[in-house]
């Protein structure tokens, strides 16, 4: 029974919390051969033997035969009893990890909500290890956002406030359409692959060891899961999308925040730079 972040042996412990890397865990997100293991009463040490399919414990819920207090199957300590034993882990990594299982659009819409909400959870279920098709998922949200994007334009631009909002609607008409349908991609996956160069390149110059090319590139395209608010409301998307960057950084890295946030801005102010110089250069000529 081995967290399935890091590997540690989670035998025995008091609370169901890994204490290598502090992934949480439930028993039964493992399975055990029968009569290999012992399950713990938390509140006596009451020990009990695993007698469903999946070697645990039937009912889920049940009281103690020694104390009598209530126990949840889910949050009891694990013992091995026979040599070898071990559990089965059954539910791990991120939902579009597990998108085969779980099904491509909820596996898609729960992680966009893990991504958004609570990045630091969502990339310790992602082993660092683990090939998750995080590009694919990237060009997925870029789609998302530009949709969402354009939709609010034609909104604004149709409630009057044409000034405001530009004409979109040309876009979305042949063969303007061909050309978003292939550009979204282009453009979105060339950022990517730069934007990780670049946090790369300030890894390097940081001294951050062993640090893989394609962990900066996929912490930066799992970060697009907040480009619909990259688009709609850059002072705060733009915060948010250098938090799930930040994030993603961290934990495939092995490094600290303070390392992962500086190598996460610098290319972002850089591109900001770049960007305001650009359009200043176009407004004088
Ligand atoms: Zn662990
Ligand atoms: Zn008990």
């Amino acid at each position: 029974m081995n967290c399935v972040r890091c590997d540690y042996l989670l035998w025995d412990l008091p609370e169901c919390r890994c204490p290598e890397c502090g992934t949480g865990f439930e028993v039964t997100d493992y399975s055990f051969a029968r009569q290999s293991v012992h399950f713990i009463c938390p509140h006596c040490g009451q020990s009990y033997l695993g007698t469903d399919e999946r070697g645990l414990p039937q009912p889920s819920r049940f009281s103690c035969v020694n104390c009598h207090q209530g126990i949840d199957t889910t949050r009891m300590a694990v013992r091995p009893i026979v040599e070898g034993a071990r559990g089965e882990p059954l539910r791990y990594g991120t939902p579009w990890q597990d998108r085969s299982r779980v099904g491509i659009v909820p596996g898609f819409v729960d992680a966009v909500a893990r991504l958004a909400i609570d990045p630091d959870e969502y990339f310790r279920r992602a082993s660092a290890k683990r090939n998750d098709g995080a590009i694919f998922f990237s060009v997925l949200c870029a789609y998302v956002a530009a949709a969402v994007f354009l939709g609010v334009m034609l909104l604004f631009h149709r409630a009057g406030l044409a000034g405001w909002a530009p004409d979109v609607s040309v876009l979305l008409r042949w063969p303007g359409i061909l050309g978003l349908i292939l550009a979204v991609p282009a453009i979105h996956v060339a950022w990517t692959y730069l934007y990780g160069l670049l946090i790369q390149a300030v890894l390097w110059g940081l001294g951050v060891g062993r640090c893989e090319f394609d962990s900066s590139v996929r912490a930066v395209a799992l970060g697009a899961a907040v480009l619909p608010a990259v688009l709609l409301f850059p002072p705060v998307g733009l915060v948010w999308y250098l938090i799930v960057v930040c994030s993603g950084l961290e934990h495939f890295h092995d490094t600290t925040r303070g390392k992962a946030l500086t190598a996460a801005a610098i290319p972002m102010l850089i591109a900001g730079n770049a960007g305001l110089f650009l359009f200043l250069s176009l407004g004088l000529n």
